[in-house]
């Protein structure tokens, strides 16, 4: 008799904080590998060089853990009912999932607590876990598991909660009884694309990371271009317009009862940051997503925001 199952699985899940858990089949993607190849064939994944490897991982997870059956796919709300109108002058936005603690240490904790209680009840429990990191396509088995569909801006939006939210899928030798994929809900809003300043997401479904304001401030370690100048709407590290104006969002976000999401680093000052040196800005942010971008980052950032 199996001594894990779904029950067992979401209780212990909710018991060590998560907000959303789902169950998927380890098949093959080859459908989404194919949209993902396209997608890369266009170069939309900008410099970001290491979205073109492990393509053999994305597909088959079998290549990451031989006795794959199952992904239990995990959302993690972070929402934080603030905004930005109390920022002093010459300050950048910060994008909302790093107004506080970096959500990997805290996620990888979570999810260490629970792979290790699904241990204790089974030895025979193999498992292997990732948060946003390693070869595994999150949000295609978010949505396989049902916790949401992708939105127009490629968010994953879940009817409850809607898109703020973190995702974990943890790769498991177990079977169980898998969730049913949920129909888009997107109908025939297009809010996300008319308000987005770069035209980055360029068709339904699909972003081109080369305009997308989060890909510029956070992932490109080069010069921003000059043909985006002007169109950054203040903001210095993500950017959040297309899930501020979602619908799902505005309706249905609740705020995240966790202590971690808070809101200390909402804004990134000009003067302080300029002021800086690395010592410094290591210490501040350690614990924070922003130490990414690095101080280089966000000093690039803020000029092309405000020289
Ligand atoms: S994150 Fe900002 S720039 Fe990127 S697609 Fe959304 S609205 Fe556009
Ligand atoms: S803003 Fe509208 S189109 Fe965009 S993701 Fe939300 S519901 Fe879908």
């Amino acid at each position: 008799m199996k001594k894990i199952n779904n029950e067992l699985v979401v209780k212990l899940a909710k018991d060590f904080g998560f907000d959303l858990v789902g169950f998927a089949k380890a098949d093959i993607l080859s459908d989404e590998i194919l949209l993902y190849e396209n997608w890369l064939r266009n170069k939309f994944q900008a410099g970001m060089d290491y979205m073109t490897k492990n393509i053999d991982k994305k597909k088959d997870l079998r290549k990451i853990l031989p006795e794959v059956k199952s992904i239990i796919s995990l959302g993690l709300n972070y929402y934080k009912d603030d905004n930005y109108s109390d920022i002093p002058s010459k300050s950048g936005k910060v994008s909302r999932y790093a107004w506080g603690k970096d959500y990997h240490k805290v996620i990888k904790e979570m999810l260490r607590k629970l792979e290790i209680r699904l241990k204790e009840i089974d030895k025979e429990f193999i498992s292997i876990s990732y948060v946003d990191t390693g070869p595994v396509m999150d949000k295609v088995w978010a949505v396989r598991a049902g916790l949401g569909w992708m939105g127009k801006n490629t968010n994953i939006i879940n009817r409850n909660i809607g898109s703020w939210f973190f995702i974990a899928n943890i790769l498991c030798n177990y079977e169980f009884e898998y969730s049913n994929q949920i129909e888009d809900f997107c109908g025939s809003c297009n809010a996300c694309i008319e308000a987005c300043p770069t035209n980055a997401i360029i068709v339904p479904y699909v972003v081109d990371s080369n305009k997308c304001i989060s890909y510029q401030t956070i992932e490109n370690k080069d010069v921003i271009s000059d043909q985006l100048k002007g169109k950054f709407d203040n903001w210095a590290f993500g950017c959040d317009i297309c899930q501020d104006v979602c619908p799902w969002n505005i309706r249905f976000s609740e705020e995240s009862p966790l202590p971690e999401f808070g809101a200390e680093n909402k804004f990134l000052n000009y003067k302080e940051i300029q002021k800086m040196n690395e010592e410094e800005f290591n210490s501040k942010y350690k614990n924070s997503p922003i130490r990414r971008s690095k101080l280089k980052g966000i000093k690039r950032n803020l000029s092309f925001l405000f020289d």
